[in-house]
């Protein structure tokens, strides 16, 4: 295959189609370098040698009414994930500002366990960590708090936020596989309803679930209509008591980075993260990440797993020739 006039053409005409992102997705092993170079040359077009890191806090966890078939937090599964509720103000804004400044974190994200917010008093907390981190640091702020009302949206924004994480986490045609307790709709409803307030949306999924590879391309185009500015692309890390643990199909390192690089050609101006499970299916080949298209990835721990540490990954970025964003 020709990847360099791929490149190109996702380059002039912000994307391949259909049957191109399938071949990039299918591509031959023995071909990957001459596509990661191409993937590389699309990065490289709309985001120079920057990366930007993100950090997240888990501000709430476990007991979670919904049974996403990935996710330790539910309540449905039997794991021994963590259960709190909301932190306080101080904690949330105490996080954000060690990202910050010991990770060099450029934005930062609050997410809770939930299919929503349950209380004005939530809404409060989360508001007023808005307000003080939006005064006493520089970075963009960002929250994933499942489902959410146009009302409550506007607050937060009023607020500082700038960013609604909202996963799809997987394409429409997959999604009854993955989760009965709540619809692919749902969740589009509240990305709408986040681009309708005026934020900036990050969107993206995880993978290993069982999906196919023209399920990977299905959910990337649907990010493209929904014209969401970041996509983070998490691999399934089983948790044992998950049902994904049982069903999962894993990634071989070269299919992770072939499923990066069709990110990057069909999405080539957006930022591309690659989050969750990174060290676990790319092992020894992580730092390849970037060079198959990805400009973002996330600092610190997980939401329930541990990351490398952010000294690890700050050396891999400087080994590669790239700069955080300041
Ligand atoms: S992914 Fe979110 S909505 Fe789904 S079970 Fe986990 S915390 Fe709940």
């Amino acid at each position: 295959m020709i990847y360099q006039g791929l490149a190109a053409k996702a380059i002039a005409e912000t994307g391949v189609d259909q049957a191109e992102a399938l071949a990039i997705i299918n591509t031959p092993d023995s071909e990957l370098l001459s596509l990661l170079t191409a993937a590389e040359r699309i990065r490289r077009h709309f985001h120079g040698n920057k990366v930007k890191l993100c950090g997240i806090i888990n501000a709430k966890s476990g007991r979670c009414s919904e049974n996403c078939s990935f996710c330790a937090q539910s309540a449905h599964h039997q794991t021994d994930c963590r259960v709190y509720p909301l932190l306080s103000e101080k904690e949330l804004v105490a996080a954000a500002k060690s990202a910050e400044k010991n990770m060099s974190a450029t934005c930062f994200s609050f997410v809770t366990s939930g299919k929503t917010i349950h209380s004005d008093s939530e809404l409060r907390t989360l508001n007023s960590a808005l307000t003080t981190i939006s005064r006493e640091t520089d970075l963009n702020r960002c929250v994933s708090l499942g489902t959410l009302t146009l009302e409550q949206i506007k607050q937060l924004k009023n607020s500082g936020l700038k960013r609604l994480h909202h996963n799809l986490e997987t394409a429409e045609s997959f999604f009854g596989k993955m989760c009965t307790t709540h619809t692919y709709q749902d969740r589009v409803r509240t990305i709408k309803l986040a681009k309708e307030a005026g934020l900036e949306v990050c969107s993206g999924g995880i993978f290993g679930l069982g999906e196919t590879n023209e399920q990977r391309v299905e959910l990337a185009f649907a990010l493209k209509e929904l014209a969401v500015k970041s996509v983070p692309i998490n691999i399934l890390n089983p948790v044992p008591g998950t049902p994904a643990a049982k069903t999962s199909k894993s990634l071989t390192p070269i299919e992770v980075l072939k499923l990066i690089a069709a990110y990057r050609f069909i999405l080539p101006a957006q930022d591309i993260g690659v989050f969750g499970g990174r060290e676990r299916s790319l092992g020894s080949l992580q730092p390849l990440m970037f060079i198959a298209g990805a400009n973002v990835t996330l600092i610190g721990d997980y939401l329930t797993t541990k990351g490398q540490t952010p000294e690890q990954d700050l050396k891999m970025i400087r080994e590669l020739g790239l700069e955080v964003e300041g």
